[in-house]
């Protein structure tokens, strides 16, 4: 077993999760983690990826081609997103763009056609795809803040507005947009698809984080979009929160995965730097670092496996989702500073891996929720008292 499962975390999966696992870690070694520093300082996604992933075949683990779920997908899922993240977060928010958000708003918002027509196409990546939600403006708040507007013209939408941060839609053939319409006030799902006329993406420059990942401006001027394209079965913003549930106990993983990437290493850099004669392993604060990480580590594996166990069982609330991305985000900061913390200087050099994971937390921290807004959402439902007008 890795040293970062100290509680046998893949003992309790069955042998096809252990499989599948397995073939994670074997593409991250081999595939993302000798280009990843490269493709980190230029600030871009490897393109290169997208057909080996389409190899590996991930999304089928999680998905059928009718949009109903896999048995245990929640719990194969983390355990792909903790394998990614271990090496790279980056890569797996990619995956979990595609594989999560855009795949999720087709699976649950959907007709039955578009998803005999779209859902084989994005399960084995022959289309990539991008969620478009946040707004400039919108973030938190993101229904109150949701100003893209959206005005039935015959057989056709005409989009109008900003997305902000949407990872993926520099290059995605497939972009879901969220936008009100303007006749009902009801939020709707459109699918824009790469090269419509008024449809316009900027990559966000200069990222300190996640810097695999294209994050993109999204602007939309008179853009059209035909009706067929429009989510049939996504009429309010009921469905964006539910593709949301589906998707926050993956961001609590990313969290796992990182920290147990950063705790690895870690571990190694202590066993063999020398200092005053001895191996940093042997000083008392060392080892203090050491066992702190771990505790975090494994106190957020078995919070999350049990947080899956529920998601598969029917039994996951918006509150258990929450508590988990709050708790694992904050023990993820503190493991990866005090990972950080034990290689030096060498810890700010990307070189050392270290300094990846330190700032890859950050946004782990800030998106699917912020740290407070996902405290707000359990602080309401333990006491029954809303702190949100
Ligand atoms: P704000 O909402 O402006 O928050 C600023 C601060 O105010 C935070 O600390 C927040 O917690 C606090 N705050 C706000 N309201 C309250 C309150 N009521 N009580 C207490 N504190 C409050 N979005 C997409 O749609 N698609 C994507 O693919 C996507 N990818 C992303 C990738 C990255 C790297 C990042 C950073 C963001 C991404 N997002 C994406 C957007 C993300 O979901 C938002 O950044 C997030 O919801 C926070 O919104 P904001 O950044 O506007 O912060």
């Amino acid at each position: 077993a890795p040293h970062g499962d100290f509680y046998d975390l893949m003992g309790t999966l069955s042998q096809h999760q252990r499989d599948v696992a397995a073939r994670v870690r074997q593409f991250m070694e081999t595939e993302v983690a000798p280009i990843m520093n490269e493709y980190w300082s230029r600030d871009e996604f490897p393109q290169q990826l997208i057909p080996k992933m389409r190899e590996l075949n991930l999304m089928r683990e999680i998905w059928n081609d009718d949009g109903t779920r896999t048995p245990d997908a929640s719990v194969t899922e983390g355990v792909i997103i903790m394998e990614m993240c271990r090496v790279d977060v980056s890569t797996a928010v990619f995956f979990g763009v595609h594989a999560g958000l855009a795949l999720a708003s087709v699976a649950l918002g959907g007709s039955e056609a578009q998803k005999a027509e779209l859902m084989p196409k994005l399960l084995n990546l022959e289309l990539v795809g991008a969620f478009g939600l946040t707004e400039p403006e919108g973030g938190s708040q993101v229904s109150r803040g949701l100003h893209t507007t959206a005005m039935r013209d015959g057989d056709a939408w005409v989009l109008n507005g900003e997305k902000k941060w949407i990872g993926n839609s520099t290059f995605s053939d497939l972009t879901v947009i969220w936008a009100r319409d303007v006749a009902d006030d009801q939020v709707k799902g459109f699918l824009v698809r790469k090269g419509t006329p008024g449809f316009k993406v900027e990559k966000i420059q200069g990222k300190i984080a996640l810097r695999l990942v294209e994050n993109g401006h999204i602007t939309l001027t008179d853009c059209r979009v035909q009706e067929i394209d429009r989510l049939q079965n996504a009429n309010s913003f009921r469905t964006t929160a539910d593709v949301l549930r589906l998707t926050r106990a993956g961001v609590a993983w990313q969290g796992v995965g990182c920290a147990m990437g950063a705790y690895e290493l870690a571990l190694k850099y202590a066993q063999t730097r020398v200092q005053f004669g001895k191996k940093i392993g042997e000083f008392q604060l060392i080892q203090n670092h050491l066992v702190h990480m771990l505790g975090n580590l494994t106190a957020m594996q078995t919070l999350c496996l049990r947080l899956s166990v529920m998601e598969d069982a029917g039994t996951m609330k918006d509150e258990h989702a929450a508590l988990a991305k709050v708790v694992t985000a904050a023990r993820c900061r503190e493991t990866v500073a005090l990972a950080r913390e034990t290689f030096g200087g060498n810890g700010i050099l990307l070189e050392y891996g270290v300094a990846k994971h330190f700032c890859d937390t950050e946004a782990i921290y800030s998106y699917e929720g912020t740290n407070e807004i996902n405290t707000l959402v359990v602080g309401r439902a333990v006491s029954g008292l809303s702190a949100f007008v």
